[in-house]
């Protein structure tokens, strides 16, 4: 039996284990992951990592003898398949039972697929969501001329930046009339895809594909709703995660597209919070609708307020949510959430690379897209979190600064 187990080992697991123990908790900790290495940083996954240009060492969270100095007791290659909110018990995949004080559901999630039948799993079909994933992926690269990316969100997107530097050809389809289109506005789609194409990435916008072609076992090809077909040796996937949220909603907790949380993580059951890409919480920045946040800093502010929370201490989840990508040499910092914008604002200028996109909603600042611009994203945060309405002529001058509006 240990105090706290926590479920699933990525950013919002390691980190719950982390601020357990900063928080001076004393109790036995075991976090139980699915994955087989410890636990390391997923956003290098489609950046440095893919591109061969940082060793796993350098993406793990935390070296391993690390967490055995705090006493955080890991359990890899394990998955958890049921919860008994009763008797406080977990069961693995292979039938091993585990006792809990508290449980921290931390799972994140799993890349969807793609509607039609043949999909990961087809040899040169990819996902880019662990790192096993990756080396896969990279293993079969040197075989690949043609590569073709079925989705245009930031994972998609970064892929493709380090893919077509490689010299291989990339297309990259996607299904609405804009890349980043769930995101980002149209200035900020617009910049991408114009930097995507003058990279040498074909782009295939408001594109539907209907199913992936494969001979042998391998694919081939990528067919289009149009009825065209698009050679490739390799194809990724990346439209979106499912949430890995089935054994807890089994068990009785709130919830469908995540497990619902109150604003300490509380999921509905006795002694179960969830942190990270599978909760569904409430966010003041999203007018307080219920959505799930997909990003480092969701995970790692969760964790720390289930933490402090397991340690008796007051603490409320209310963090501003921020969010970054790579490509090229293009460092985007986004602060706030763009979504439900009345308005927008570009400060700088696209064709030099440093610009920033800024959201309003009745005459407020809610979200900042800042490209090659970190001033702008530092300076934002204090205007978005107090609401702040702003002089729309001044936030367009890109001379003043943020910090004096
Ligand atoms: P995860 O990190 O996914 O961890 C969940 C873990 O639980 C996984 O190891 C999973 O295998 C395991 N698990 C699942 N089910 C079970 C089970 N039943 N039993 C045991 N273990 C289980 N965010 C940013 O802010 N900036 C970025 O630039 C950025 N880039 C990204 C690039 C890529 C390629 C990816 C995939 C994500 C990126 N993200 C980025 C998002 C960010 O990595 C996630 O938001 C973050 O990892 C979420 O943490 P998490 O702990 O909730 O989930």
């Amino acid at each position: 039996k240990f105090d706290v187990v926590i479920v699933g080992s990525g950013h919002a697991g390691a980190q719950a284990a982390l601020a357990l123990r900063q928080n001076k908790f004393a109790g036995t900790i075991a976090l139980v992951g699915d994955e087989l290495d410890p636990p390391y940083e997923r956003p290098p996954l489609s950046k440095d990592y893919l591109a061969g240009e940082k060793p796993f060492e350098r993406i793990l969270l935390r070296k391993p003898e690390f967490w055995q100095e705090r006493d955080i007791a890991l359990f890899p290659g394990t998955r958890i398949e049921t919860v008994d909110p009763n008797a406080r018990t977990l069961t693995d995949a292979d039938g091993n039972i585990m006792e809990y004080g508290d449980l921290i559901w931390a799972t994140g999630g799993r890349p969807r697929t793609l509607p039609c039948g043949s999909d990961i799993g087809t040899a040169g079909v990819h996902a880019i969501r662990t790192k096993a994933d990756v080396d896969q992926l990279v293993a079969e690269l040197p075989q690949a001329r043609k590569v073709v990316i079925i989705g245009g969100g930031y994972i998609g997107l970064e892929a493709a930046a380090v893919l077509v530097k490689t010299g291989r050809e990339v297309t990259l389809v996607e299904a609405a009339p804009r890349i980043l289109a769930r995101v980002a506005g149209p200035d900020l789609s617009r910049f991408y895809e114009a930097r995507h194409a003058r990279e040498g990435v074909t782009l295939l916008v408001d594109t539907r594909t209907s199913c992936l072609k494969s001979v042998g076992g391998r694919v081939t090809g990528v067919e289009l709703e149009s009825g065209s077909e698009l050679p490739a040796d390799l194809v990724i996937v990346g439209i979106g995660i499912v949430p890995n949220v089935e054994p807890l909603l089994a068990a009785g907790a709130e919830g469908d597209n995540g497990v619902r949380v109150d604003g300490q993580c509380r999921t509905s059951l006795p002694h179960i919070y969830a942190v990270g890409d599978c909760a569904l919480h409430e966010n003041a920045f999203a007018d307080g609708d219920a959505i799930r946040l997909e990003s480092v800093q969701n995970a790692n502010d969760q964790a720390t307020v289930a933490a402090k929370v397991i340690c008796g201490q007051e603490a409320v989840y209310e963090a501003l949510p921020w969010f970054w990508s790579n490509q090229y040499d293009l460092k985007l910092q986004t602060a706030g959430l763009s979504a439900g914008h009345d308005d927008s604002v570009v400060r700088g200028d696209p064709a030099e690379g440093s610009f920033s996109v800024c959201y309003l909603k009745g005459g407020r600042l809610i979200a900042v897209d800042a490209v090659n611009r970190p001033k702008d994203f530092i300076q934002s945060q204090k205007l978005i979190k107090e609401r702040r309405a702003v002089d729309r002529d001044r936030l367009a001058d890109g001379s003043v600064l943020l910090k004096e509006l």
